[in-house]
């Protein structure tokens, strides 16, 4: 196994999943040698966010990816604590409904794509298109082989649009998953996170990883670039994401508004 391989894969490499180890820590000992970057991070966020939202130009599209048990809600919960929630709006997209499925794929996707000033996350997303609907076989092959071609042109519409555009694949480890299914079964707290269906999903492990690893090939554009998050230790993978999101941000350049002209001779009055 190749440690070294890139977090960023290169656009127009093709992805073997085998290569990324899922239990990665990039060289961080534990938890505890983590803990002040990623405080740093939230801190570094929480103001960025405040200029986004101030400035009103760009958006920030959050992807999340992941097989069940893979650290989606934990990524959410953890990397935005802190953020004015006001500029955040998180999406998670179920089994379509019989409307959205009357309308292409990406109609009930484009409703929640955040406006300026905003972070989206997206907890799945328009990926379960080509992802379960593919391993499930939901639609003929045509049908979502097509699909690579029209999400890059949409991710290049959004960001034409201001829109930049982040995407983690959360890469856990068949075992892991086990072990993360087992905790959901044990605790009484955790059981309505268990279907059992997921030990369905979990069966087709490999053919799931096949249609990751195509997703992750072929939308792996210059405008909207896939990370593939080691995921196994969450505290590290938090602290991948936060990082890749404050990167993000400062590259923005993001600025206060200029303010009205004069404000030093307004005077307010009694
Ligand atoms: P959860 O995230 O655990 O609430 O589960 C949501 C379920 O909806 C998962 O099993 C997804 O695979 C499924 N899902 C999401 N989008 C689609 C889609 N476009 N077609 C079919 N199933 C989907
Ligand atoms: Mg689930």
């Amino acid at each position: 196994m190749n440690k070294k391989q890139p977090l960023r894969p290169k656009p127009g490499n093709v992805v073997h999943l085998e290569d990324y180890d899922p239990g990665d820590t990039g060289g961080y000992a534990d938890k505890d040698a983590a803990r002040e970057l990623l405080k740093d991070n939230r801190d570094r966020m929480r103001e960025l966010q405040e200029v986004l939202w101030a400035e009103h130009k760009h958006a920030l599209l959050i992807v999340l990816q992941a097989m069940d048990a893979g650290g989606k809600d934990g990524t959410i919960r953890h990397v935005m604590h802190g953020v004015n929630p006001q500029g955040v709006q998180v999406s998670g997209f179920k089994v379509p409904t019989s409307e959205e499925l009357d309308h292409d794929f990406l109609w009930r996707i484009h409703q929640h794509t955040p406006p300026r000033g905003m972070i989206g996350i997206f907890n799945r997303s328009h990926y379960e298109d080509v992802l379960v609907v593919r391993v499930e076989k939901l639609v003929p092959e045509p049908v979502w082989q097509a699909r690579y071609e029209h999400i890059n042109a949409f991710e290049r519409l959004l960001t034409d649009a201001g829109v930049t555009i982040l995407k983690f694949y959360l890469h856990i480890s068949r075992d892991e998953q086990k072990e993360r299914f087992q905790a959901r079964l044990d605790d009484p707290t955790k059981n309505w996170k268990f279907a059992k269906g997921d030990l369905t999903v979990r069966a087709k492990w490999g053919q799931y990883m096949a249609a990751y690893e195509d997703a992750l090939t072929r939308c792996n554009t210059e405008w909207a670039p896939w990370y593939i998050v080691p995921a196994n230790k969450k505290w590290y993978r938090n602290l991948v994401i936060s990082s890749r999101i404050v990167e993000t941000l400062e590259k923005l350049n993001l600025r206060y508004p200029d303010p009205e002209p004069d404000l030093d001779q307004v005077v307010i009055p009694d």
